[in-house]
């Protein structure tokens, strides 16, 4: 089975999208993991967007789409894989046409797309309460998950702080450009690929659940 997740910065996509690849036995594809593969790795296209992102510049659609396609059809060539999860990707209606590409080629398609359905308060709510320590990096939150002392990390002793991305002026801003440019993709793929739409404001737990009821 070949899925897609959807849903905005906060929904918890990626934290399903580890539960679903063990349950599901999918590979997981995140953007984030190729680029760091690929740079970890020192293949040609690795050393491009190390030199891409030392400068501070995003790393183009046809660098993402070329190390996708070799994910994808690393996945094919894997026989103890039941198929892949794409996490965050595609985030724009030109991606989701180069995927369409790449899928036609590799003769393989979408079976799925689960869509976290988070409002924009509970996204603010949730991204907002994180604190993130200096040292260790661990994340807390100051509703859901508070450490024992304020600002304190409960594991190392370590000062606690909001991330830039987690303010509420990043968030609102993100928020923004998920409705303007990740939106129109469901759009896009409406009516030719299944669509599951799961209430993601709910307890980690029940969302998990929730998906894979959708998928029997
Ligand atoms: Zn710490």
């Amino acid at each position: 089975m070949n899925l897609v997740l959807f849903g905005p910065p906060g929904s918890g996509k990626g934290t399903q999208a580890e539960r679903l690849k063990t349950k599901l036995n999918l590979r997981h594809i995140s953007t984030g993991d190729l680029l760091r593969d690929a740079v970890a790795r020192g293949t040609e296209l690795g050393k491009t967007v190390q030199g891409v992102l030392a400068a501070g510049r995003l790393v183009s659609d046809d660098i993402v789409l070329a190390l996708m396609r070799d994910a994808i059809s690393a996945v094919e060539d894997d026989r103890t894989l039941s198929g892949w999860l794409l996490d965050g990707f595609p985030r724009t209606v030109g991606q989701a046409e180069g995927l369409d590409r790449i899928l036609d080629a590799l003769g393989q398609r979408i079976d799925a797309i689960v869509v976290l359905d988070v409002d924009r308060p509970a996204v603010v709510e949730r991204l907002s309460g994180r604190r993130t320590c200096t040292q260790c990096k661990t994340v807390f939150h100051v509703r859901a998950n508070p450490p024992r002392v304020d600002g304190v990390c409960d594991r190392c002793g370590g000062a606690l702080v909001q991330r830039e991305d987690d303010r509420p002026e990043t968030i609102s801003k993100r928020l923004d450009v998920y409705e303007a440019q990740t939106r129109p993709v469901l759009d896009y793929y409406g009516g030719r690929v299944t669509m599951h739409t799961v209430d993601g404001g709910r307890e980690v737990d029940d969302v998990t659940q929730a998906i894979e009821r959708e998928l029997k």
